[in-house]
């Protein structure tokens, strides 16, 4: 469980575009590959024709949720950048929290087939579910696990929790802290992504807490660091404010 790999595809700095694909000629949305003609690509429209009879889709076609079968681009805001929107290219929900497959939104999971075919995958991907804390997801062209971690804010459930839910801080202060702890502990896990998602990606809205693992990289003693380290996101994130408010400025 060592080749794991730790980066997105460098790809996807390529800009999304109109191809014609290879296969039908049909009009398709993707990235350049380097071995397609240019303008050229494989369509989505053809992903299932062409699969049984290519020998290396990779070599050939490029990668899925990079260059055809694209994962959406979701805002988030990342620890080495918090005062800032970014992008991650990922397919959320592939499965539930329990590893059963998630077929809802089709359109926001376009390599779920791929998935779902490949029963080998799928079994290595759920042994790597930590409790009931993550996903099977698909960023920047790897398969792997995401850590969602809610949180209640004063916005997202100062109704929904009881008389004393006015006293939950306001959702700018939670997220503040969760970042500022995945700066604190990020170190401790090289090649895990860290992001704190922007609106509509979570149960009203809750500030989160993610962490994408890419399939292989932890082993379970490792994923029980990490799902204990992103429990105590804000308690660390406090802590480092008071010992270095130099880390809070975002010029960690
Ligand atoms: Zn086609």
């Amino acid at each position: 469980m060592t080749n794991a790999s730790t980066m997105d595809h460098k790809d996807l700095a390529l800009r999304r575009q109109l191809l014609l694909c290879t296969c039908c000629g049909s009009r398709a949305t993707g990235r350049q590959f380097h071995n397609q003609d240019t303008g050229h690509g494989l369509g989505d429209c053809c992903v299932d024709f062409v699969r049984p009879r290519t020998e290396d889709m990779e070599r050939t076609y490029g990668v899925a949720g990079v260059h055809y079968l694209l994962d959406p681009l979701v805002k988030v805001r990342t620890p080495d950048a918090p005062a800032q929107w970014g992008h991650w290219s990922i397919s959320q929900n592939l499965t539930d929290r329990w590893g059963e497959i998630n077929e809802a939104e089709p359109d926001l999971k376009l390599v779920q087939p791929l998935l779902i075919s490949n029963p080998g995958l799928l079994d290595r991907l759920r042994s790597q579910m930590h409790e009931e804390d993550t996903f099977v997801v698909h960023k920047g062209g790897r398969w792997g696990i995401l850590f969602e971690l809610e949180h209640y804010c004063r916005e997202s459930d100062a109704n929904a929790q009881g008389v004393n839910s006015h006293e939950y801080p306001p959702q700018a202060v939670v997220e503040k802290g969760l970042l500022d702890g995945m700066r604190a502990i990020a170190s401790q896990f090289p090649g895990v992504d860290f992001a704190v998602p922007g609106p509509g990606n979570t149960y009203n809205d809750r500030p989160a807490a993610w962490a994408f693992v890419p399939d292989g990289l932890l082993n379970p003693d490792q994923r029980e660091q990490l799902g204990t380290a992103l429990g105590s996101l804000l308690r660390i994130g406090a802590e480092l404010a008071k010992t270095d408010p130099q880390a809070t400025s975002g010029a960690a």
